[in-house]
């Protein structure tokens, strides 16, 4: 099963898509980690893509579009959660190429919805673990050390696209480009809205309803 998650920065996609990954045993494909990962080589695309990427500004779609389609190629035999991509329309539309010449499709959207105000409020407070990604917030989901992942011990690090301007940015872009996107995917009748501002298992509960409805195995949790 190949689903897309959309939603603004801060609705949760990348908590979800590792929670489904597991209950669903389909690789999460996070495109912000694809672009990371390239951020950090010492290269023409690297410094390419910090400058876009730390201003908050979408990365060019020729880049990206071949970034996370490669990536996806890698993982697709047993289904992706795709995190972060598509973006806008062009991105779409690659992607579903890029599914049909290997005889597959988008089986299911979900789209995380939260209020810009409490998406905000979660991205400036946000850290992540520099070794795994695994998500904290100052407030309303601290480490039990300050600055130290609960999980694997390693440093929590505010990302370099976590601050008011470009969370200002961010949002901005999402706004204008969601819309095509949802009409997009809802003209499909494969587009479907998951409330986003409770906690994650909530979300996480109804998600795996929703997928399972629409032919997912979940494992049995343990
Ligand atoms: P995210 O982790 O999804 O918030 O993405 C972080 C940053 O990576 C974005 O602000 C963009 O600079 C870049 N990025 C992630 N996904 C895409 C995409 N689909 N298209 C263009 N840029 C992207």
């Amino acid at each position: 099963m190949n689903v897309v998650l959309l939603g603004p920065q801060g609705s949760g996609k990348g908590t979800q898509a590792d929670m489904l990954e597991e209950r669903l045993e389909i690789a999460h494909l996070a495109s912000g980690d694809v672009l990371r990962a390239a951020r950090e080589s010492d290269t023409e695309l690297g410094a390419t893509v910090r400058r876009f990427y730390d201003a908050g500004e979408l990365v060019p779609d020729a880049i990206t579009i071949e970034l996370i389609l490669d990536s996806m190629r890698r993982h697709m035999a047993g289904g992706v959660i795709l995190d972060g991509f598509p973006r806008n329309l062009a991105q779409a539309r690659a992607l579903d190429a890029a599914l049909a010449a290997a005889g597959q499709r988008i089986d299911a959207v979900v789209e995380l919805a939260a209020p810009l105000d409490v998406v905000r409020e979660r991205l400036v407070g946000r850290r992540t673990c520099r070794a795994q990604g695994h998500i904290y917030n100052v407030v309303t989901n601290p480490p039990a050390t300050a600055g130290v992942c609960d999980v694997d011990g390693s440093e929590l690090y505010q990302r370099p696209d976590d601050n008011p301007q470009a969370i200002a940015k961010r949002l901005e872009i999402w706004a204008r480009e969601n819309g095509e996107l949802t009409r997009y995917y809802g003209d499909r009748g494969i587009l479907h809205r998951v409330d986003a501002d409770r906690t994650p298992e909530a979300v996480l509960e109804d998600a795996v309803a929703l997928l399972g409805r629409l032919g997912a195995r979940p494992v049995a949790e343990g």
